[in-house]
């Protein structure tokens, strides 16, 4: 048996810097000691090194994708509570959750109800799915995208910026009703949608169903091709429920007076909670 070749540690470290494989850097000098003292061959010592880097790479970008995203992280999956929405089906939202083909075809998700039904949490908890499965995710209010696709405009950057945002898989348009005003202002929007269109994919969260779309595009026409071509491929919630924190209010409220639930029921403005529409 040859003597072992003596290794220099720091210079071993300094390499693994320059190579920019920091996980290495700290595991190296565990596993190379229990290597020597299990005999392990060379390439197992040097495969699991390598596994562990890209493990931890890959959970680095992750992060780097969650952080990006802007997605609010308290607005997952695990703090979703189905029940609350019968008519959404649960199977049908975790099959969206890992992605693939709906993704990869540049397919939508349009999510309409009233304040409060858990429009924006149900599609944050499906952007934070798919940022674990490797996609990139950004969650915006619209009107804060739509000013932006403006100034962009101003700038002669638009064509630019649409580029740029094509490097995520999903881009989630938080409050599409909000997003109105004047024309040059909305006919970015019209612009982002033709732009990904079978392409990226958009999810939408709004307040009124197409019907009260006229208010976000500037003249019929653009709001008939913006639709057209949302919905082409496309998967509809509607969340026709009643505000999530009202109902969770009244719960609490009625559990501690339990017999006057009749004082709770009728709501000023009670949307009609219930109702149960769910187009594939
Ligand atoms: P919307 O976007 O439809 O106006 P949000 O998603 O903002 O409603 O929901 C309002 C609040 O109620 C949020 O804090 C949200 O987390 C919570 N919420 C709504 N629906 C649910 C649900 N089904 N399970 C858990 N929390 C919910
Ligand atoms: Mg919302």
């Amino acid at each position: 048996m040859n003597a072992p070749i003596p290794h220099d540690s720091a210079r071993l470290t300094l390499m693994l810097n320059e190579l920019r494989l920091p996980t290495i850097g700290r595991l190296w000098p565990e596993f190379a000691q229990r290597a020597d003292k299990e005999g392990w061959q060379a390439t197992r010592l040097l495969g699991a090194l390598l596994e562990h880097e890209l493990a931890e790479r890959a959970k680095r970008r992750i992060e780097r994708h969650r952080t990006e995203s802007r997605l609010d992280p308290t607005k997952t999956l695990a703090t979703f509570d189905f029940s609350m929405v019968p008519m959404v089906s649960k199977a049908h939202v975790m099959a969206l959750a890992t992605g693939d083909a709906w993704l990869e075809k540049g397919a939508n998700v349009l999510v309409f109800g009233p304040p409060g039904g858990g429009k924006s949490h149900l599609g944050s908890a499906i952007g934070h799915s798919l940022i674990d499965a490797g996609y990139r995710v950004l969650f915006t209010r619209t009107s804060e995208l739509v000013q932006k696709l403006q100034a962009a405009r101003q700038s002669l950057q638009l064509p630019a910026t649409l580029a740029k945002l094509d490097r995520f898989d999903l881009i989630i348009l938080d409050d599409l009703s909000y997003a109105r005003k004047d024309q040059a202002e909305t006919s970015v929007l019209f612009e982002l949608i033709a732009e990904r269109y079978e392409r990226r994919s958009l999810l939408i969260t709004a307040n009124q169903p197409f019907s009260g779309w006229e208010n976000v595009f500037p003249d019929p026409g653009m709001t008939i091709a913006a639709i057209d071509r949302l919905v082409h491929h496309s998967t509809i919630f509607e969340m026709n429920v009643e505000s999530y924190r009202r109902r969770t209010a009244t719960d609490k409220q009625s559990s501690r007076r339990q017999s006057s639930s009749d004082n709770d029921s009728h709501d000023d403005n009670d949307e009609g909670g219930g109702a149960t529409t769910m187009t594939p």
